[in-house]
């Protein structure tokens, strides 16, 4: 069939730039330790920041919320699968970030890439002369939303504060969107935020803040980036997600009340999906008190101890190392096929890290990307250092 082989030709030239991707099944829970085609791998790649994606007290909460919501939702969040567990998170959640935002109020999503989509569209959803200006190193799911919404876009380089001022300097738009990752997913760095809000403040922008690495791991409390650089402002609109450090999955967004009530108005990614099972929501109500508790406070130190060993540890000369201080910690290597020799090599030794290429990032900027987290031990790092060093002298 012609449209077959069309499909088969596109899939062979990824082939030969060593583009195309492969899924690995996973047999065990997310942990530090992992079990793949019946080997136990030790894994350096989940998003799992504090190690609670197979912890006792969520996975008992979860079960409980089974028994007393079921297993789905039935319908959309605006009618009929709006549970009182989804209430009950929005509630905790406003409350969570709120000392960041004025009459905050919080609305739940089944994935951040669906949260942002809907921010982005439903912000500028009656404005088609409304400007989005979003920063070069965006996830994904900020450019897909961008895309979806009827509004010009201008990228704005990484970080560079002087393009995005004159940016908006030059915008005669009623509606202006800042939008930015907090900690960008690939490079483990932080935007700054501080200097972004002051922008956004002077030029009457939204700072649409994706703290999808930030949220759990940020901050004293793990309140995340906002937290962390101890922002307050109404301008802000706030996306965190839930399946990261949070350990479950989902995620929110947080804003004054008016944002929240135009995204249930207009965000047809919010309005045209059905809601996530509602036990998922009761399970994240553990999964806040374990964040902002003792337990959460030691997990961030050990995860914050963890990056301080990898970041004295390893002793890099032709690969370089990112300057981040967050759990992501990407190593550069740059060719495609030397990137997924490192990280079938490290596999071969079993050490699961991530090997990402393009289009996730640049051409030529194609790198290891490590994650820690705070269910590892020191010598399970002190091992995985020790096997980056011996394998860059190769
Ligand atoms: N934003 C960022 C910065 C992310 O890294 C991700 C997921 N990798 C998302 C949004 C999407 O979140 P989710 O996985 O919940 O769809």
């Amino acid at each position: 069939m012609e449209l077959l082989k069309q499909l088969n030709q596109q899939l062979l030239a990824r082939e030969e730039r060593k583009l195309i991707r492969q899924r690995r099944t996973v047999d065990s829970p997310c942990g530090p330790r992992v079990t793949v085609d019946g080997r136990e791998l030790l894994a350096f790649c989940s998003n799992d920041y504090l190690g609670l994606a197979n912890h006792p007290g969520i996975k008992l909460a979860l079960q409980e919320g089974v028994a007393m919501y079921g297993a789905g939702s039935g319908a959309s969040h605006l009618i009929s699968g709006h549970s009182r567990a989804h209430a009950l998170l929005e509630e905790r959640l406003a409350a969570f970030v709120g000392d960041h935002l004025e009459s905050p109020r919080a609305l739940t999503f089944s994935t951040g890439y669906m949260a942002n989509l809907a921010v982005i569209t439903g912000l500028t959803a009656d404005d088609r002369d409304a400007e989005i200006f979003s920063e070069s190193l965006n996830h994904a799911s900020l450019i897909d939303g961008a895309r979806l919404a009827r509004a010009s876009v201008k990228v704005y380089p990484h970080a560079d504060l002087d393009a995005l001022a004159s940016l908006l300097a030059a915008s005669n738009a009623a509606t202006k969107v800042v939008v930015t990752d907090s900690v960008f997913s690939m490079d483990g760095d932080l935007a700054p935020l501080p200097a972004l809000l002051a922008l956004c403040e002077q030029h009457g922008a939204w700072l649409v803040v994706d703290d999808a690495h930030g949220f759990g791991t940020l901050g004293a409390r793990g309140h995340g980036a906002l937290e962390h650089f101890e922002l307050r402002s109404p301008y802000l609109i706030y996306m965190g997600t839930l399946g990261k450090a949070a350990g479950v999955a989902g995620a929110f967004v947080a804003a004054h009340e008016t944002v929240i009530e135009t995204l249930i108005q207009k965000a047809r990614p919010y309005i045209f999906t059905t809601a996530a099972p509602p036990a998922l929501a009761h399970a994240l109500l553990t999964s806040l008190d374990l964040l902002e508790g003792d337990d959460g406070m030691k997990r961030r130190a050990h995860l914050q101890a963890l990056v301080a060993q990898l970041d004295e540890g390893l002793h890099l000369q032709r690969w370089q190392r990112l300057p981040s201080t967050t759990a992501i910690q990407p190593i550069l290597i740059g060719d495609n096929a030397e990137t997924m020799r490192a990280g079938a090599a490290l596999y071969e030794q079993g050490l699961w890290v991530g090997a990402i290429r393009p289009p996730t990032v640049a051409a030529g900027t194609s790198r290891l990307r490590v994650t820690l987290s705070a269910g590892h031990s020191s010598l399970e790092v002190a091992q995985l250092i020790a096997a980056i060093n011996a394998l860059e002298r190769t």
